[in-house]
């Protein structure tokens, strides 16, 4: 069943899914599997979350479908369908262009070594050490060392050598150079194995597949349903309990309760600070929220063609990498991600989608006017950036259009549009969540590892083991 509906879903599950992100799919998609009564509960019309898409002219444009590490390929097929996995391809066109260096690459560990020892003279031992000290990173530690201090340690005083290993991770998941080296490690890592990976064919196709997958599971899916609350029950001895959801005013009843929204909102809304100890409401409180984006989507009119220009394209004009110039509104760093023909088979048109960082707070407080102004502003600049690599793009496009952070606000409910959830410290608080309320889980972008296509998705896995865990040990009935 899948529908639009909450007034004829069942009074009781195992378990209620809110959210239908990458992870809240997969989760359900488990649980369902392992024999599990799942109802998933998404407030928008389609499912995927931030891994979604829209329509015009004929144009489909994908939000968040710029490349994965290979990861996904296991992952697809270990806990949704070979099929689903079948439709990941590697992007082989990676390109860097900025005043410090400009190429094309694989983006792998063999590639990446090579352009080092050519194009930068950094000998091959010390970049093997770099690679090896990355990949053995794990969560457990030392949280304490940045990504500047990794790379420093590595390749003292080489900017431009910084710029080329952190300016895609910082796009990939908004980390920083004063994030936990780990944050950065761990998911450059994932991607040096084997390269940047995409989707052959569309978001929708994706996400349609695994609808289809979950319907076969048996789980009930109803999109346009908000969760407004998370009904909190007294167990025994005083500790509380998740007993199910009010969701378009309707109570649903059920064992355990999954929020793949927002961590922050989930304490503070949905549960509400008054069910949770004083400490963990205060650990909460330091979270911080990840940064958000913005993304021009552009439309090649049909029977116009584009020369190959790299598949992901990384360009800037500032001189230097900086966290702060990068997510500005100003910025000039940004990524095009060209979609061919060739990446959408069966169609003969071209879009490309770009996309950067950007702070919640430069756009949230304009008017009107001064809003709608910057979003045609935005759209220019990014026209003008990309004349260099696509001459004559303005007489070629029929569809142009803008998202800002509260676009992504609006259709995710993330607060401040955050596109990788919450900073690193978010994870913790986030597997602290069962310890305080029985029954109640979280799962979705956390802490950078557990964001991106890839990480929510096997974030999706480990929760439903540790609701599946609970469901089994029967203090669920208590
Ligand atoms: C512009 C952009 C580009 C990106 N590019 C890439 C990329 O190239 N590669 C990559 O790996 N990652 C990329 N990402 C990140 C990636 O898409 C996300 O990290 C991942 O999809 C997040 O999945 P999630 O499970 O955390 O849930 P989300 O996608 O955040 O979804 C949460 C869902 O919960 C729903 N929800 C929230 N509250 C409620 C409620 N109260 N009731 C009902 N439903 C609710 C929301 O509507 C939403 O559907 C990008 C993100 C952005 C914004």
């Amino acid at each position: 069943m899948s529908q639009d509906r909450s007034d004829d879903v069942r009074s009781d599950y195992d378990v209620i899914i809110i959210g239908s992100g990458l992870a809240g799919l997969t989760c359900a998609n488990m649980l369902a599997r392992g024999g599990r009564s799942v109802l998933l509960l998404e407030q928008h019309h389609n499912l995927g979350g931030l891994a979604t898409w829209f329509e015009r002219k004929g144009h489909v444009f994908d939000v968040a479908l710029h490349g994965f590490p290979v990861g996904m390929v296991k992952t697809c097929r270990k806990y949704w369908t070979p099929e689903i996995a079948g439709m990941i391809v590697q992007l082989k066109g990676i390109r860097f262009d900025n005043p410090q260096f400009s190429f094309t690459t694989t983006y792998d560990r063999e590639d990446f070594t090579g352009i080092l020892e050519q194009r930068f003279k950094i000998p091959r031992e010390n970049t093997e050490s770099f690679f090896d000290a990355a990949r053995n990173m794990s969560f457990y530690d030392d949280q304490s060392m940045t990504t500047r201090e990794l790379l420093e340690r590595f390749f003292p005083g080489r900017d431009d050598v910084h710029r080329m290993l952190m300016e895609p991770i910082a796009y990939a998941n908004g980390s920083t150079l004063d994030d936990p080296a780990i944050s950065y490690g761990i998911v450059f890592s994932n991607f040096m194995s084997k390269g940047v990976y995409t989707v052959q064919g569309r978001t929708d196709r994706f996400v349609g597949k695994m609808r289809e997958e979950l319907l076969r599971n048996g789980v009930h899916v109803r999109t346009k349903c908000l969760v407004n609350k998370i009904i909190i029950e007294e167990g025994q001895a005083e500790s509380k309990r998740a007993a199910g959801v009010m969701a378009n005013g309707k109570a649903i009843r059920s064992k355990a309760v999954v929020s793949n929204g927002n961590l922050l909102s989930t304490i503070h809304e949905l549960v509400g600070d008054e069910h949770f100890s004083k400490g963990f409401v205060a650990e909460g409180k330091k979270v911080r929220l990840n940064n958000s984006s913005c993304q021009v989507y552009i439309g090649i009119r049909k029977g116009e063609r584009i020369d190959y220009i790299g598949d992901l394209l990384f360009t800037s004009e500032a001189e230097k990498f900086d966290s702060q110039e990068l997510c500005s509104r100003n910025t000039t760093s940004r990524t095009f991600s060209v979609y061919y023909p060739s990446t959408r088979p069966g169609s003969d048109m071209y879009s490309i989608v770009a996309s950067s960082n950007a702070n919640y707070d430069d756009w949230a407080n304009l008017s009107e006017d001064a809003y709608r102004a910057s979003k045609e502003e935005l759209i220019q600049r990014t026209l003008d950036a990309l004349e260099k690599y696509v001459p004559h793009i303005r007489d070629k496009v029929d569809h142009l259009e803008a998202a800002t952070p509260k676009t992504f606000q609006r259709y995710t409910l993330h607060a401040s549009g955050a596109s990788f959830g919450t900073k690193f410290e978010g994870l913790k608080v986030s597997r602290g969540l069962p310890k305080e309320i029985r029954g109640l889980f979280h799962t979705g972008s956390v802490g950078i590892i557990m964001s991106g296509w890839l990480g929510a998705a096997n974030y999706g896995v480990i929760v439903a083991n540790d609701a599946d865990r609970f469901l089994s040990s029967g203090a669920a009935n208590v």
